[in-house]
């Protein structure tokens, strides 16, 4: 992929990732640290667990990106939350929107690429030591893949343009 078309996406993917609102992701320390909270539903769930267990030692931890598999939402509000993707996270989404399809129009579908590229990049880490070829070749697939989708997103893209001009 050129180094134009890079710039072309990542353009469209952060000005996607601009118009959707996100908030640090918080955990109960001492709760159950698998559940994500915006800030403020996770003061009103360490109140609500202290006043059942005034003795327990729970409180607000998190507000600090952390790597996920997933994008997460706060549990009570379902507000979107934000993380960085880990690299199965990242596989994940762009497997998803190859057998999908993607939207361009779509603010949550390119904030979703942002943070793809933001984890992973846009090719394998220059002198990466893989610890087996299995790992190599995961890598591998997963950039080919990446390059894939993103040559459909262009495609649409350039299709966009033509209709609107
Ligand atoms: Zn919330």
């Amino acid at each position: 992929m050129k180094p134009e078309d890079r710039e072309k996406l990542e353009a469209l993917f952060d000005a996607g990732a601009a118009k959707v609102a996100s908030t640090e992701e918080h955990w109960i320390h001492n709760g159950d640290e698998g559940l994500s909270y915006c800030r403020e539903c996770c003061e009103k769930e360490v109140a609500k667990l202290l006043k059942a267990d005034p003795s327990g030692e729970y409180c607000v931890d998190g507000g600090w990106g952390i790597e996920g598999d997933t994008t997460p939402y706060c549990e009570t509000c379902g507000k979107l939350l934000d993380n960085t993707l880990t690299e199965y996270g990242c596989e994940a989404e762009v497997d998803h929107f190859l057998r999908n399809g993607f939207d361009p129009a779509s603010p949550g579908q390119c904030r979703s690429m942002s943070e793809v590229i933001m984890a992973r990049g846009w090719e394998p880490m220059e002198g990466r030591t893989y610890r087996d070829d299995f790992e190599k070749k995961s890598d591998l697939d997963y950039f080919a893949a990446l390059d894939k989708l993103c040559a459909g997103i262009l495609k649409l893209m350039e299709a966009g343009d033509e209709k609107t001009i």
